[in-house]
């Protein structure tokens, strides 16, 4: 179909400042402040998520803010409820809801499944699957409420779609977030907010500093890892105007590794 968007979906970000904030969760580190610093390139202004306040979100803050964004900081657990319901919840009284969310924070905990204490599973499925709920659930309807586009982008993993070896934990929970974002897309799909998925394969950052070189080579079909910035990049793209009509969907950056 040729119909035009109507001009509140092809507005450029950059044109409305404060009507295009996006929070971004895990922002202080890794993938989250590449996300932070590229969305802020491409005009979004931010709510910038950390566990805690420190030099490093303080640093990817200043980035956002050199870059023309409105930024402000929250700070919370995503694995405590009640309190990221309470803050999130304050800040959109006070500010608005959010035209997007980025749910980036989550963590890794790699052992053979004989090996996998208690605590290994269950502090994975809560900071990925139970943080994809804890941070959604308070902003969903605050969204629709908006009756304006919005955008949801998720961060699963390759090892979710494909099961990797010594991370049941962490496969099951990656899988969960694919299966929870397609569900949420179906249902808000018709409020004209996308949710879709980014499925990386190895980035560089601290979660993968134990993986050889030899051992990326052999895998990867590009024989290297991927940047930070080129997981950005296509989350940005799915959050711009541009990919409204691009929902429910996983999309990988892998390097073809499959
Ligand atoms: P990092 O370990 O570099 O960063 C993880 C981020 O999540 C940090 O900001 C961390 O905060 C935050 N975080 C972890 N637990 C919590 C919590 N309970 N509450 C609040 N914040 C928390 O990881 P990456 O940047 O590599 O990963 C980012 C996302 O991408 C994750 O969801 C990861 O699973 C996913 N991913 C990463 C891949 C990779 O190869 N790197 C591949 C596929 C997916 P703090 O600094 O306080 O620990």
């Amino acid at each position: 179909m040729d119909r035009p968007s109507t001009p509140q979906e092809t507005a450029s970000p950059t044109g409305e400042r404060g009507a295009d904030t996006i929070l971004v969760t895990g922002a202080n580190r890794g993938i989250g402040a590449a996300i932070a610093r590229r969305l802020a390139q491409d005009g979004f202004d931010l709510v910038l998520h950390s566990r805690r306040d420190g030099d490093d979100i303080a640093q990817v803050a200043a980035d956002a803010r050199a870059a023309g964004a409105q930024v402000r900081l929250l700070q919370f657990d995503v694995t405590q409820r009640a309190r990221v319901k309470t803050l999130l919840e304050a800040d959109i009284a006070a500010h608005g809801c959010y035209y997007g969310v980025v749910c980036n924070a989550g963590i890794a905990v790699d052992k053979p499944f004989p090996a996998l204490e208690d605590e290994d599973w269950d502090s994975v499925l809560k900071t990925n699957l139970d943080g994809f709920y804890n941070v959604l659930r308070p902003l969903v309807m605050p969204m629709i409420q908006r009756r304006r586009p919005g955008r949801i982008v998720t961060l699963s993993s390759l090892s979710g779609v494909i099961g990797n070896r010594g991370q049941v934990n962490y496969s099951a929970a990656k899988a969960g977030i694919i299966g929870a974002t397609k569900a949420l897309a179906v249902e808000l799909a018709k409020r004209r907010i996308t949710v879709n998925c980014v499925a990386p394969g190895w980035i560089e950052t601290s979660m993968t500093e134990a993986l050889s070189r030899e051992e990326i080579r052999k895998l990867v079909p590009m024989q290297r890892p991927g940047e930070p910035h080129e997981v950005a990049a296509t989350v940005s793209f799915l959050c711009s105007r541009d990919a409204g009509y691009i929902t429910r969907q996983v999309i990988a950056i892998n390097g073809g590794m499959c």
